[in-house]
């Protein structure tokens, strides 16, 4: 699940978990949860949030290794990660994976915005200045990551203007076909 911040990916992820039964990894959730977790990476992990840069691939990769193995799911739904092209590259090497398919939440920035200001979740990055910075991050750093994805074909482009239900409308097909191919398969 690639998209902007506030573009939806948490909130979709939810039905799709309900709907299809996969494991919900959030990368910027588990990356919260080791930032208040005691663990070394903490400060190191706020001072990366709240500039909206993004946390070196060696930390975010090890969290979502760790939450695979421990999982007895073997279906994966990774939510706003890879975050660059050195992320995607990092992930893919040690974990010797690739995606089946990238869902990409296409959504005008002002809407973005509109959307993070008024999620009152008491998040550090949830502030005009850091949703700036985070906005540029992503033009410049994810935006390569879905390029490669859809060279591969893997892409599929979610207008991710809408009501919840109207954009799990686009979302579930994508999911639909998954779900007939692993049949096919076995
Ligand atoms: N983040 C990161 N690497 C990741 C995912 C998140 O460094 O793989 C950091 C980054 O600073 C990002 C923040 O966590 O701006 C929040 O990410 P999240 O996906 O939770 O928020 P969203 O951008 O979807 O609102
Ligand atoms: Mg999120």
């Amino acid at each position: 699940m690639e998209g902007g911040p506030g573009s939806g990916k948490g909130t979709q992820c939810i039905k799709i978990v309900e709907t299809f039964g996969f494991k919900h990894l959030s990368a910027g959730d588990l990356l919260r949860r080791e930032m208040v977790s005691n663990s070394e990476y903490g400060s190191m992990i706020l001072n990366t949030i709240k500039e909206g840069r993004i946390v070196p691939s060696e930390v975010t990769v090890k969290l979502i290794l760790k939450e695979m193995e421990s999982s007895d799911n073997h279906k994966f739904l990774i939510d706003g990660f890879p975050r660059s092209e050195e992320n995607r590259i990092a992930f893919e090497k040690i974990s010797g994976a690739e995606p089946d398919v990238v869902l990409f939440f296409d959504c005008p920035e002002d809407v973005m915005v509109k959307r993070v200001l008024s999620r009152n979740q008491g998040r550090i990055d949830d502030n005009i200045d850091t949703i700036k910075k985070r906005l540029k991050v992503f033009e410049a750093l994810n935006l390569p990551v879905i390029d490669y994805y859809a060279k591969k074909g893997k892409v599929h482009r979610i207008n991710a203007v809408g009501t919840v239900d109207e954009i799990f409308e686009q979302v579930r097909p994508v999911f639909k076909a998954c779900e007939q191919k692993a049949l096919n398969r076995s």
